[in-house]
């Protein structure tokens, strides 16, 4: 069973890389920021929760997503593996990741991390922002907040994942079959 945590700040292309690797892999995807966007569509309680922290590029509280996760693997206890995208973001979830996933008597096999500049990350967002219809792509200072959040809160999960020999840091700048030429060769050598 091969788990991987797609990792990179917004914009890097974790959620465009985990649409392609999942079908060639077949692992089941989890983007929790998928989640939280249906909810919100189908108006849920946490779904209206998590609202008021998205449209500020803020995270949403540890205990929610954390909560929410759980039950995401729920839903697939048949799955090959997982590509996790979007989480952890933080170190209690990626410790409550490592929990989670023992109790299915699984781990993270690794954290593949793509490298993109900054300001290639705005241009993309903003470029994203003109078809994808969510308001937290539709504004650069909400952009450059979720940027300034990554740094802050989630990158320091590149050590938590280093520590234990996991992390595989792949540039994320070229073709998107090129990128996933890079991911693959990473997957292939676990
Ligand atoms: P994403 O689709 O991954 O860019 O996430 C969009 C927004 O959803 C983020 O800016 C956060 O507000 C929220 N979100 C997604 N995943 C998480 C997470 N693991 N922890 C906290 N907030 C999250």
């Amino acid at each position: 069973m091969k788990n991987l945590v797609l990792f990179g700040p917004p914009g890097a292309g974790k959620g465009t890389q985990a649409d392609v690797l999942k079908g060639k892999y077949n692992l089941v995807h989890i983007s929790t920021g998928d989640v939280f966007r249906y909810n919100i569509k189908n108006q849920t309680e946490l779904g209206l929760h998590a609202k008021s922290f998205m449209d500020k590029g803020q995270l949403v509280p540890d205990d929610v997503t954390i909560k929410m996760l759980g039950a995401e693997l729920d839903k697939n206890p048949k799955a090959n593996g997982f590509i996790f995208d979007g989480f952890p973001r933080t170190e209690a979830q990626a410790e409550a990741l490592s929990e989670l996933l023992a109790e299915k008597n699984t781990e993270v096999t690794a954290m593949i991390a793509l490298e993109v500049d900054d300001e290639v990350l705005v241009e993309r967002l903003l470029e994203r922002g003109k078809s994808s219809g969510r308001p937290d792509d539709a504004d650069e200072k909400i952009i450059r907040n979720r940027i300034e959040v990554y740094y802050d809160e989630t990158s320091i999960l590149k050590d938590f994942y280093e520590k234990q020999g996991k992390y595989y840091g792949v540039k994320g700048v070229g073709s998107i079959e090129e990128i996933t030429d890079r991911i693959s060769k990473v997957i292939e050598s676990l």
